[in-house]
């Protein structure tokens, strides 16, 4: 069988990701989304085994010392990670299988697996990104400010990417990954 393509897709707190990778998994198929394992606390309406495994940092710490993940990064605090028999499990049976992933994890990823295919998601422009952590309303401004910080230490790493893409309409950035994957791709910019 042909397996599938492993997709990490990152970029800066607030870019809207998760609605694009959200809207891939219901427009597109053979896409599934590994559900990543974290210790922070849930946001309203997060449902643990759904947006995360919310997990405490002695169980985290027992998943890394067990190799059960394949990668794992601390992001703002606290501890996040892949787990990794569901990633590998869905590439054998053919999926592609997305990691939303900060990029200290994604460049280990990266490391162990150079198919890997990486796209950072970019936003239309500087503002915005403000503009939707605020918008949201799910973390205070002094969690914002630490996210817009990380953003800036993240743009130190981007070029390491083989993509971007810039999330200005959600499906039509959907698309643009969509056509990545795919191999759809003559006009994007990668490296
Ligand atoms: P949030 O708290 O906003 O859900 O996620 C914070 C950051 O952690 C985001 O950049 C998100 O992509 C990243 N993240 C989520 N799951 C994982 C994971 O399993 N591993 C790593 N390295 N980063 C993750």
């Amino acid at each position: 069988m042909k397996k599938g393509k492993l997709l990490i897709i990152s970029g800066f707190s607030g870019v809207g990701k998760g609605t694009v990778v959200k809207y891939i998994l219901d427009n597109y198929s053979d896409y599934k989304i590994s559900i990543s394992a974290t210790t922070r606390s849930p946001r309203e309406g997060e449902v643990d085994g759904t947006h995360y495994h919310f997990l405490t940092t002695e169980k985290f710490e027992d998943m890394i010392k067990n190799n059960q993940l394949l990668e794992y990064a601390n992001y703002v605090g606290n501890y996040y990670g892949t787990p990794r028999d569901f990633v590998e499990k869905n590439i054998n049976e053919g999926n592609n299988v997305i990691l939303e992933i900060e990029t200290q994890g994604a460049l280990q990823v990266k490391k162990m697996m150079p198919e890997a295919v990486m796209i950072f998601v970019l936003p239309p422009n500087a503002d915005t990104l403000k503009e939707r952590l605020v918008g949201r309303q799910t973390e205070t401004m002094e969690v914002i400010n630490k996210r817009l910080s990380k953003a800036a230490e993240e743009t130190g790493v981007i070029d390491k990417y083989d993509y971007f893409v810039i999330n200005d309409e959600i499906a039509d950035c959907a698309a643009c990954i969509n056509d990545i994957v795919t191999d759809n791709n003559p006009e994007l910019i990668g490296s």
